[in-house]
């Protein structure tokens, strides 16, 4: 056993794909310490600043003090607690839906929604940029899985022509993970009627970003349809852990009764819960924080556009600058670590094979200094080698 690791691993390490953990000293916020070494912080989800905020602290400490630690077991065992169902309230009248259902993380939610509604009989038609845990649901519900070019609605559509299935799923992203872009929601709308399908939308790097009040990506198009079906995470914007499905009462109820990432697993923490409704609270109550995140999107995206960086496609807080070659990404990501600026370096296979970035995100909570810095870096970086 221990050879077959250790070769496994030789492979790895040979193919430049070996991947390694950093410690980061200290909470997530716009700057960081590594080794004791202060870094700015562009790779983190916490969009909004929520993940190290007083007031979801305090709710998650009241709530330890209250119910204790553990949840104990699965919700349908001994599990459900009241953070559970008052969060499920306040995301069902955030999301605008009739009821919501909390996972244990996007990852959870993906497999166990997806697994629940999409059967061997099921065609699947899932975007190319999809996320992982995505590609792993749809190979786990054994449906008949075709993906369609990034945001392509021609293609999408000459495929749903074709279908003969009566159970028609089109899954998207909102954000896609990697490239920042903007699903095409209004055009994926239109066929939903036309061929009698289903949607279901993750909305991981949209909760709290997208649309005038953060509820996502359906509100930035103002579309509001039935046959949608939305997911969440709780861990990147809302600056806690976990993630929901909101949807009808009809499929919150088949979800309880037949997901199994849901049924064989134990409940969230019930002081994740109330900090996650804390966030919610202020996300409703704060807009300014979302107004400093597009301020700060536009300010990097300006700076990287004047000194004749590719951020592709990007419209939203996730940049990739194009570097295209994986040992030069790699190697530029530990230059500028070096330099104070924490990006990671993004690859094949996570990416395809000419596409290696340096993927950046930026939070409502870094100040121009910060930003005008990194750009600084990231030049020196990157000047001489493109
Ligand atoms: C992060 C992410 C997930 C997984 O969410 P976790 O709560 O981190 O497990 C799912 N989908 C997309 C698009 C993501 O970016």
């Amino acid at each position: 056993m221990r050879e077959l690791i250790t070769e496994e691993l030789k492979r790895l390490e040979v193919g430049n794909l070996k991947r390694s953990l950093i410690v980061i000293e200290g909470p997530q916020g716009p700057r960081v310490r590594i080794n004791g070494n202060p870094k700015i912080l562009l790779c983190s989800n916490d969009y909004l600043g929520l993940a190290n905020h007083p007031r979801l602290k305090e709710a998650a400490i009241r709530a330890i003090e209250k119910y204790g630690v553990g949840a104990g077991a699965s919700r349908l065992v001994s599990g459900t607690m009241p953070p559970h169902a008052l969060l499920e309230e306040r995301i069902a009248a955030f999301k605008g839906a009739q009821a919501a259902l909390l996972f244990n993380s996007g990852y959870h939610a993906n497999l166990g929604v997806i697994t629940a509604i999409a059967g061997r009989t099921a065609d699947i038609f899932s975007d190319k940029l999809n996320h992982a845990s995505i590609i792993d649901a749809c190979v786990l519900s054994r449906a008949n899985l075709t993906r369609y070019p990034n945001g392509d609605i021609f293609a999408l559509e000459s495929l749903l022509k074709r279908s003969k299935a009566k159970n028609k799923l089109i899954v998207t992203d909102g954000v896609f993970s990697m490239d920042g872009s903007i699903a095409p929601i209004d055009g994926l709308i239109t066929l939903l009627d036309r061929y009698n399908a289903f949607m279901y939308l993750d909305d991981a790097h949209a909760t709290g970003v997208l649309g005038k009040t953060g509820r996502g990506t359906l509100e930035h198009f103002n579309i509001e349809h039935p046959s949608v079906i939305q997911m969440g995470t709780l861990g990147k914007a809302l600056g806690a852990f976990g993630a929901f499905v909101a949807g009808s009462k009809e499929l919150i109820a088949l979800l309880v009764s037949k997901s199994r990432p849901f049924i064989f697993t134990t409940a969230l923490p019930p002081a994740i819960c109330a900090a996650a409704t804390e966030a919610i609270d202020i996300i409703e109550a704060e807009p300014e924080r979302r107004t400093r995140l597009w301020e700060n999107i536009e300010f990097f995206k300006d700076g990287l556009k004047a000194a004749g960086l590719d951020y592709t496609k990007s419209a939203t807080q996730i940049i990739p600058i194009i570097t295209k070659d994986p040992n030069y990404t790699m190697q530029a990501s530990r230059r500028l670590l070096e330099k104070g600026v924490f990006i990671q370096g993004i690859r094949p296979p996570t990416v395809p094979a000419g596409a290696s970035r340096l993927r950046v995100t930026v939070s409502s909570t870094h100040t121009k200094e910060d930003l005008t810095e990194a750009l600084t870096k990231i030049i020196e970086v990157l000047g001489d080698g493109r």
